[in-house]
């Protein structure tokens, strides 16, 4: 038997002595306020049993974690026709970059970088009634938390710096993969991904993709063969161009974002978050990948 909350201490400690934690995201000013030394891990398993360390109930901002969930509804509402407006293949290239959707006509390399998501939250404008308050119920009922929230401030702060995502979107519109307005669907795209949640909320979240598309009340949300599409595409392209090292260094699944967090899963048998908002160059957080690589080395847990 593991004693997973034994490793999570010593991954919290270790992560609390380590000098270099890397740097804060500030290209979005409202994510620059949060202190860097902020750590928070939790891992929940298949049984539902709860470990956590460090200041795993404070929240942040989940950033581009985001865009698994806003692709998980999209692949809900209308099946495999998403994949006719965004590829799956990594992209190789920084989240915000725009050269390869010039290359490829507007089709965006997979629904996890920045002009896939927008793709994606374009389908979803068009698809729901009340788009913002819509996403966040689907969010809530997955995790089984009302309290789950946007934070304005983020999203505001975005919508006056984000000029890529404009720019993306712009483009997209120009090749016809962008159906509504661009600053309806930017406006969407900003409060998802200002989401705001705590290391155990993201793991509640994120159970369905270790348990087969079920949550942790049992309703399906996904059906077994739309979660193996997804969690692939979190292996490969779930990292922005680390998603190789982090296969290699960690071996799961998973996605992370710029406010710092990161949230991995091995299916059927746990999933983990991690919080630590201090960046490595890539834009993956720093402790966070070296508390994850700690975790899978002492356990011997990967999907490898
Ligand atoms: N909202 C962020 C952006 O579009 C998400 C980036 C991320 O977490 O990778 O720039």
């Amino acid at each position: 038997m593991i004693d997973f909350q034994h490793i999570l201490t010593s991954i919290n400690e270790a992560a609390s002595n380590e000098k270099d934690k890397g740097k804060i995201a500030d290209y979005i000013p409202e994510l620059a306020k949060v202190n860097v030394d902020n750590f928070g891990i939790h891992l929940i398993d298949i049984q539902q049993h709860n470990f956590s360390a460090g200041k795993s109930d404070e929240q942040f901002s989940i950033q581009s974690i985001s865009k698994v969930l806003s692709l998980s509804m999209a692949l809900g509402l209308i099946g495999e026709k998403v994949w006719k407006r965004v590829d799956v293949e990594p992209s190789g290239d920084p989240f915000n970059h725009l050269s390869l959707l010039e290359l490829e006509n507007g089709i965006p390399r997979n629904p996890l970088i920045n002009p896939g998501a927008i793709v994606i939250a374009d389908i979803l404008v068009s698809q729901l009634k009340n788009p913002k308050e819509d996403f966040l119920n689907y969010v809530r009922n997955i995790a089984n938390d009302d309290t789950i929230d946007y934070d304005i401030d983020v999203a505001q702060s975005e919508k006056r710096t984000g000029f890529r995502n404009f720019a993306a979107a712009n483009l997209l519109k120009s090749y016809g993969n962008l159906k509504n307005d661009v600053d309806v669907v930017l406006d969407f795209y900003f409060h998802q991904c200002s989401l705001a949640m705590n290391c155990v909320q993201l793991t509640n979240t994120f159970f369905m993709f270790m348990n087969n598309g079920k949550c942790r009340r049992n309703n399906t949300f996904l059906t077994v063969s739309q979660v193996k599409r997804i969690n692939a595409i979190m292996l490969t392209c779930g990292f922005y161009d680390e998603a190789g090292e982090f296969a290699f260094e960690v071996g799961l699944p998973g996605k992370s974002g710029v406010g710092g967090g990161i949230v991995a899963f091995l299916p059927n048998k746990f999933c983990v978050s991690t919080w630590s908002p201090g960046l490595n160059p890539k834009g993956n957080s720093k402790l966070g990948m070296l508390a994850l690589e700690k975790l899978t080395t002492e356990t011997e847990l990967s999907i490898f």
